[in-house]
């Protein structure tokens, strides 16, 4: 037995498999050229943000556009910030904005898929037996540095350009078979380290797919492979499960980039095809001018439960983030109105480097969109699941009566140019009220020609021609007709030609009869609501704001 081979197996008694067996059990994947294996790889804190929903989003179109797959890993292995439970909370999440795996773990906590286990604190026998091969070939080893010994290191660097443990600095490095079987047999405890082959003037380079290719000096750095308690680091974790995973191309926050010369050295070591890499730039905010990264302290909208509560659809989400995700995406839409997000051609390639501006505002304006060409069933269902949630008052109305509900939210939809009121589900609420009286609001205030003399004459023609059976065509004839009677011209053009020969024209009318029936200037179709008023609430209202009116 070899000196190295001895060590392997003084350090890892236990662990019988060789890397070849895990080769085995994992082989290569059967897909169709240029299919690539993405993943999301959260780790457990509870927190979902809209970077990942953002990269998993990204990881996700990735695989679906090469007809490859999409799994998901859960990294527990810090298990100091592991919160129980958190990976259904995050699954569930993804899962709300169709982010869904085929294989990995699954939002009931299961797992699928013939790669796994998928979390990693399940795979801590896998990481060993690559870990005891590296110290079979003498390419890592034990390191016994307490703490402090470390901050001694460092202390000593002060005037270094290149800190850390390595070199000369690497105290374990060269340690005898003979101190190492002194440090074990007293106790010590021990964390495994890379015998890092990389050199001080060497270069790293590769071709990011989304920044391009990168320079970096070469990793020259022992690091941690092992910690003291056997668990693997993320660096180590990473090339294992990825290149046993089979992924293709690792998508994550560029916050990793800085280490990724320690993760091409751990894949060329470990004899491992290395990874693509695209990685994905933070989610940036505009304040007085100045572009900075989203933050969980002071921004509420990087939590992706504030969308849910504000009640946006997920496919408003989905498609303003494809719209700060690739260039192109809008010019897409604009020849592609209506078709599915999932024909979009997504591409890694067409991803802002320095990081996509997120903007609420924007996605107000895609949101309205999106439920604008919504049929009133679906408003109808998605704002009535949120209402359960969030809104109890609105949840109730809408069970009274269905059909009204829907009614009401087919006012001006299903058509060519469909209103845009809506923007979330939080709307819905303030958009309605004055459809049932529960919620009703009188607001008798008038503008333009409309003051409260014309309305009093208007209010009382009209208390007396409103017929609800007319159709809609009869009803507004019926008001062109009362105009002159009370002084106004059913003509816009005749009024503007001479606005002193008139109270008003039949928009000034209007605006009254509106106003006394829904407390607004603004509103969908006048003619529908009035009909899913019915006619007893329709009077009523009417009274009433003469009444207000005769007293003004
Ligand atoms: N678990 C890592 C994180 O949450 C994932 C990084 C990666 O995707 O490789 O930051």
């Amino acid at each position: 037995m070899t000196e190295f081979n001895e060590l392997a197996q003084l350090l890892f008694p236990t662990i019988d498999k060789e890397p070849e067996y895990y080769e085995a059990l994992y082989p290569p994947r059967n897909l169709k050229e240029g299919a690539r294996v993405t993943r999301l790889a959260p780790s457990p804190t509870g927190f979902l943000h809209l970077g990942n929903l953002f990269a998993g989003t990204v990881a996700y179109r990735t695989a679906k556009t090469t007809d490859g797959v999409f799994f998901v890993r859960v990294e527990d292995t810090d298990q100091k910030r592991k919160v129980d439970g958190a990976v259904e909370v995050m699954l569930n999440g993804l899962k709300t904005y169709d982010i869904t795996a085929d294989e990995g773990v699954m939002p009931d906590g299961s797992q699928k898929g013939d790669y796994g286990p998928y979390v990693q604190s399940q795979r801590v026998h896998i990481y060993q037996a690559y870990a005891k091969s590296l110290v079979a070939q003498g390419l890592a080893y034990p390191c016994f540095c307490s703490a402090e010994e470390l901050d001694r290191i460092r202390e000593s660097q002060a005037n270094e350009d290149i800190k850390g443990y390595w070199g000369e600095y690497a105290r374990c490095r060269n340690l005898s078979m003979e101190q190492i079987k002194e440090n074990i047999a007293a106790g010590k405890q021990w964390t495994l380290r890379l015998r890092s082959p990389g050199e001080v003037d060497k270069r790293c380079c590769f071709d990011d797919m989304i920044k391009g290719r990168i320079e970096m000096p070469e990793n020259v750095q022992d690091v941690v492979i092992l910690k003291s308690d056997g668990i693997p680091t993320y660096h180590f974790a990473h090339a294992v499960d990825d290149h046993l995973m089979r992924t293709t191309h690792v998508v994550r926050g560029d916050e990793w980039i800085a280490s990724a010369p320690i993760h091409l050295q751990l894949f060329k070591v470990l004899g491992f095809k290395p990874v693509k890499y695209a990685h994905v730039a933070p989610l940036m905010k505009e304040e007085n001018g100045n572009k900075r990264k989203l933050s969980k302290r002071k921004d509420p909208e990087l939590a992706v439960t504030y969308y849910n509560q504000e009640g946006y659809p997920a496919e408003s989400v989905n498609e303003y983030m494809m719209t700060i995700m690739n260039s192109n995406f809008e010019d897409w839409r604009r020849a592609n109105p209506d078709e599915s997000l999932d024909k979009f051609p997504f591409n890694l390639k067409k991803m802002s480097v320095s990081g996509a501006l997120f903007d609420i505002v924007k996605l107000t304006d895609v949101s309205k969109n999106v439920i604008s060409k919504m049929p009133a069933k679906k408003v109808y269902s998605l704002a009535y699941s949120w209402a359960k949630e969030y809104n109890h008052q609105l949840a109730n109305l809408f069970e009274q009566d269905e059909d009204k509900a829907i009614a009401i939210l087919n006012i001006d939809r299903e058509n060519k140019k469909p209103r845009k009121d809506i923007a979330k589900w939080s709307d819905v609420p303030d958009y309605l009220s004055y459809m049932y009286d529960l919620t009703f609001v009188p607001n008798y205030e008038l503008t333009g020609n409309a003051t409260p003399a014309l309305a009093v004459k208007v209010l009382e023609k009209y208390i007396d021609t409103v017929d609800l059976a007319d159709d809609k065509d009869t009803w507004f004839a019926r008001i062109k007709d009362m105009c002159s009677s009370v002084g106004c011209t059913p003509n816009v053009k005749e009024y503007k030609a001479d606005p002193d020969a008139f109270e008003g024209h039949v928009g000034d009318v209007s605006t009254i009869i509106r106003v006394a029936l829904t407390g607004r200037t603004n509103t969908p179709d006048l003619y529908h609501i009035i009909s899913l008023l019915g006619e007893d609430t329709v009077k009523e209202r009417l009274t009433k704001a003469l009444q207000h009116y005769k007293e003004a």
